[in-house]
């Protein structure tokens, strides 16, 4: 069979044909310094020839070089599963309903996605297959809006994805979930929080960062915990729904323009910043940690607003960064540049020129920190004066990709730059607060006395 080999070329090839060792066989692979004891993983069509990839029992993928294999010893054969087994999810009368709305990312694939050998989990079905706890909560509905990896999601995806959440609004659902990928999951919660506005339901965005086939997966527990918020919970906003705590014990609901992806492989990998959580899920309950969130409604009347100039660009500021940087953007178009700043919120003197030639072409030019935590502040140093004067706007404490986000919605509905810095510094979701809390700032750094005392505040 051709997929007996899947992927492999050449020299990996020819070492897994004199093995007799098929992609899905249990394998031990000997090399010179060590054994590694696995999976055979198909190939994608682009990756090298050089390697033998195998899915150890700890879940992590390895690259072995095929000339370095002195023997493979086969234990067996998993056959790949594409289908999960589809169950009827149950329908109760009694459960309140809930929208699944997938865009893709690691919570719909099945298998690791780097070999190209995932399946989406998605019908109703497959998710009632796979995470049976979920007909506890609700009774689930599940539309496939896209099937992407999130650096794929644009703003084509987000209006889809806006639009999509209105259409389950208008048929009365008591919630929506939206599964994504978690990289860019933060823009989206971000531009959802803007373009879905005065939602009677919670809208809550959940992903995994480890795929379902490992042990240590997050998917099943994020989507249990999304989907009982959706379904239960009064807090009627855009919510990231992920991990808390490195143990399992409990998930966060962050506020959509509050929060970010802050590690690359860890599962506690979503913060709040700049201020706290709304509130801790587990099985049994959601605990709020604060009040100030919109209330769920039994109304259906929620605004739609899908404007968006796609024109925007998020600048970085590093030291000896050169005005063509600027000028590009200018020379190209664009009608509006968050700049993220050093410290209270500056750049070099020699972008000065290019700032001044931004202000004369009408570009919307604003201001945010890298510091992340804290505030623009450009009234502290002469440099935050200039710039100010140059026509660069402060954001206060609004993120720097909330603040791209939202500078792309405010352009696509208006040209007046005097509208356009209203809609930006008129906070709509608490991406610009008052104050930053210093317990959000200490207690999510990580085992220190404070998270003992959080946690012992908020748990029974
Ligand atoms: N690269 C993936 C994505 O963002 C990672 C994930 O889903 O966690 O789509």
């Amino acid at each position: 069979m051709a997929d007996d080999y899947k992927g492999y070329k050449d020299e990996a090839l020819a070492v897994l044909m004199k093995y007799e060792a098929m992609v899905w066989c249990d394998v031990v692979v000997s090399t010179a310094q060590t054994n590694f004891i696995g999976i055979i993983l198909p190939r994608s069509e682009t990756s090298d020839h050089l390697h033998i990839v195998l899915k150890l029992r700890s879940g992590y993928n390895v690259g072995i070089l095929a000339d370095k294999v002195t023997d493979i010893k086969i234990e067996g054969r998993k056959e790949a599963i594409y289908k999960i087994p589809e169950k009827e999810f149950p329908y109760d009368p009694v459960k309140p309903n809930v929208k699944l709305l997938g865009t893709g990312g690691t919570i719909a694939s099945r298998l690791d996605y780097r070999t190209g050998a995932v399946i989406p989990a998605f019908t109703p079905g497959e998710l009632y297959g796979s995470v049976p706890e979920l007909a506890d909560i609700c009774n689930l509905d599940t539309e496939k809006l896209y099937g992407v990896f999130s650096e794929n999601m644009g703003p084509e995806q987000w209006k889809g994805t806006a639009l999509a959440i209105g259409k389950a609004i208008e048929s009365g659902v008591a919630g929506i979930v939206v599964g994504h990928g978690t990289d860019t999951m933060h823009h989206t919660a971000a531009i959802l929080s803007f373009m879905v506005q005065n939602s009677p339901v919670p809208i809550v965005m959940v992903g995994s960062q480890r795929s379902s086939d490992r042990p240590s997966s997050d998917a099943a527990l994020n989507l249990m915990y999304s989907v009982k918020t959706a379904a239960e919970s009064d807090i009627a906003e855009v919510l990231v729904c992920m991990f808390g705590p490195t143990s399992d014990e409990y998930g966060l609901l962050h506020r959509g323009t509050r929060v970010r992806k802050m590690h690359s492989s860890y599962r506690s990998t979503f913060r709040t910043i700049g201020d706290i959580p709304v509130a801790m899920v587990s099985r049994k309950e959601i605990t709020p940690l604060r009040q100030d969130y919109k209330r769920r409604r039994s109304d259906k009347n929620v605004i739609i607003n899908t404007a968006f100039e796609e024109k925007v660009g998020i600048v970085y500021y590093y030291p000896n960064m050169k005005p063509d940087v600027i000028d590009s953007l200018i020379d190209n178009g664009y009608r509006g540049i968050v700049i993220a700043g050093t410290g209270l919120g500056h750049v070099n003197k020699p972008l000065y020129p290019a700032l001044q030639r931004a202000k004369e072409k009408n570009i919307a030019v604003y201001m945010t920190v890298q510091t992340l935590w804290g505030y623009v502040q450009m009234y502290v140093y002469d440099t935050g004066r200039d710039m100010m004067e140059l026509g660069v706007v402060p954001t206060a404490n609004m993120l720097p990709e909330v603040a791209y986000v939202k500078l792309g919605w405010a352009l696509g509905q208006t040209d007046d730059m005097e509208e356009v810095k209203r809609i930006m510094l008129t906070p709509i979701n608490g991406e610009i607060t008052e104050r930053e809390p210093s317990n959000g700032y200490l207690i999510y750094q990580g085992g220190i006395p404070e998270v003992e005392e959080f946690i012992s505040k908020h748990r029974k």
